[in-house]
């Protein structure tokens, strides 16, 4: 096998033979000698006016050498019989179900308890909230089997190895069923129309190996007389409450709130590629973008980046609770709607709300911009049990002025024009309006009457970090306690968060097979 680095244009990499021929250049075979090829990883270079394909590629040179990367099947272990070790898992998202597969193949019965639905019923629930027919609290965007991961844009980015194995987390989720290309590439991404299936997958296993899931069970009342991986991701705020009344110690961390903005996928495209044809050619992918600005002002420095950029995607209601807008953005594998969306979020600290401020506190917070979101939509819109989202155009948003009316936008129940630069908190309004001025003279195009804003974008990460000794993972105060992923603040998305149970899994497994 020889590891090899190609620069191609996006009409090469489109052509199988074409690829053959370069790699047997570069490894000095004529191309029937070659026993065959596989990507390693494949990325976009669009930095300059022409495109690029940057493809790590293995090439066999043997006959012995596989096609396909070469990975380590999980092997799970049977966990039903009586007398196995059991740890119960609170809350079933991609830190709970990769928590619950690693205990399986440690020996160790995962006993899952999620408070919304199984997948297929889930969608129907997900299906009535676009149509604007209110809000299921138990079953939504953040809610149910596979968690906030299911019904999002499964981009599965972050190849980081500060945290540990994310290559794994990919292998697995090939394993489930995802396609080959979450195998390498750079920004590999499922899409919400195959999550579902995977995630089928995944509790199918855990209960064919002796594993329970229970389904429509809210935790209330904590019982730690048994191990508890506490997996409840971020948006659980009445869980958040509840470990505060039962005396449970976390703290409140910085986190990012903004606004979701929606340009036309073909104004994103002319902009990213420099209007190069090979994008309407189908040559080149619907194309997304990452921004990041630091901006001054009356409250300091402040970062204003994107988030969480669905190309080719959907605006989606994201709330758990009434009276209250959340948006968050989602696309399907192809990402062929007309729209392109992204999270534009300003960096918040507890220490803006008052020194000291607790976590409760900050969570309020937090909420108090969710509900402002909802007085200016869905209740200013006569309609207060709708998702109707509060909507200003980008360049009156800039400018300080009203929104006539409002462009052609992916988000399913509605918009209403509001002025979210007269009623976004001044330290989000302000840091935004200068970012959005900023990304504009970067990329001339983007700060345009076309591209329209929604409020609020505010669950782009945990508020809470729930402390864990780092070496055992267990909280300091409550060694049966494990908190894991996104909502434990200690990850941010579909990789990080599985990995992150992973590895609690892997800790607590440890101490229950040496004890
Ligand atoms: C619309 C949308 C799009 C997204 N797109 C992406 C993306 O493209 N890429 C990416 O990496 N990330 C994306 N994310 C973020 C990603 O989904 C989360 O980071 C990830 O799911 C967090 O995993 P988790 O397991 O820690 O928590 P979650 O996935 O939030 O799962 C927590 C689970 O706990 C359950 N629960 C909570 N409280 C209780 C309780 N008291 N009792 C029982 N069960 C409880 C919840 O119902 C939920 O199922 C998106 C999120 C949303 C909402």
């Amino acid at each position: 096998m020889k590891r090899i680095l190609l620069t191609l244009s996006p009409e090469q990499a489109a052509d199988k033979q074409l690829i053959t021929k370069a790699v047997a250049r570069e490894v000095h075979l004529p191309s029937q000698s070659l026993y065959g090829w596989h990507i390693v990883k494949r990325s976009i270079d669009a930095r300059q006016r022409q495109p690029k394909v940057l493809l790590t590629i293995d090439a066999c040179l043997s006959q012995e050498e596989t096609l396909i990367p070469p990975y380590d099947k999980p092997v799970y272990q049977d966990v039903s019989a009586p007398g196995t070790p059991e740890v119960n898992i609170i809350g079933m998202g991609p830190a709970g179900l990769f928590a619950a597969l690693t205990l399986i193949e440690h020996g160790i019965r995962p006993v899952i308890y999620e408070r919304g639905k199984e997948v297929s019923l889930r969608k129907m629930d997900i299906a009535r909230l676009n149509r604007n027919e209110g809000l299921s609290p138990e079953s939504n965007y953040c809610f149910g089997e596979g968690g906030a991961g299911t019904f999002s844009d499964g981009k599965l980015f972050s190849r980081s190895s500060k945290r540990g194995n994310m290559q794994r987390v990919m292998e697995l989720f090939h394993y489930f069923g995802a396609d080959d290309t979450v195998l390498y590439e750079a920004h590999a991404h499922i899409g919400s129309d195959r999550l579902p299936s995977i995630i089928r997958r995944m509790r199918e296993t855990i209960l064919q190996h002796g594993g329970q899931v229970h389904f429509d069970t809210c935790v209330t009342a904590l019982d730690l007389s048994r191990p508890t991986i506490l997996a409840i991701g971020h948006s659980a705020h009445d869980t958040y409450r509840l470990l505060d009344k039962s005396g449970i110690r976390m703290e409140p961390k910085g986190l990012a709130m903004g606004v979701r903005v929606e340009h036309p996928q073909t104004l994103i495209d002319q902009i990213m590629y420099h209007g190069s044809p090979l994008r309407a050619q189908g040559l080149l992918p619907a194309a997304s973008y990452s921004l990041v600005t630091q901006v001054h002002n009356r409250f300091g420095q402040r970062g204003v980046y994107s988030f969480c950029m669905c190309p080719g995607g959907h605006i989606v209601p994201a709330a758990t609770e009434a009276q209250s807008i959340i948006v968050n953005g989602m696309s399907a594998s192809h990402r062929n709607s007309p729209y392109a969306n992204s999270g534009i979020v300003v960096e918040l600290h507890p220490e803006d709300l008052r020194e000291g401020c607790s976590a409760i506190e900050w969570l309020a917070f937090q909420e108090q911009l969710e509900h402002l979101a909802w007085l200016h939509g869905a209740d200013v819109a006569g309609a207060p049990l709708s998702a109707i989202a509060p909507a200003q155009r980008l360049d009156d948003f800039v400018a300080g002025r009203d929104s006539h009316d409002l462009p052609k936008c992916s988000y399913l129940p509605g918009c209403i024009p509001s002025r979210l630069d007269q009623w976004l908190p001044p330290v989000i309004g302000d840091s935004l309006r200068q970012g959005f001025a900023d990304f504009g003279r970067k990329y001339p195009g983007f700060l345009t009457h076309d591209a329209v804003i929604l409020g609020v974008e505010s669950r782009s990460s945990s508020a809470i970090r729930i402390p864990r000794n780092p070496e055992t993972m267990a909280h300091p105060d409550s060694p049966n306690l494990y908190p894991a992923g996104e909502g434990a603040g200690y990850a941010g998305g579909i990789t990080s968060s599985a990995l992150d149970g992973i590895r609690v899994a892997q800790a607590l497994s440890t101490r229950l097979l040496n004890s």
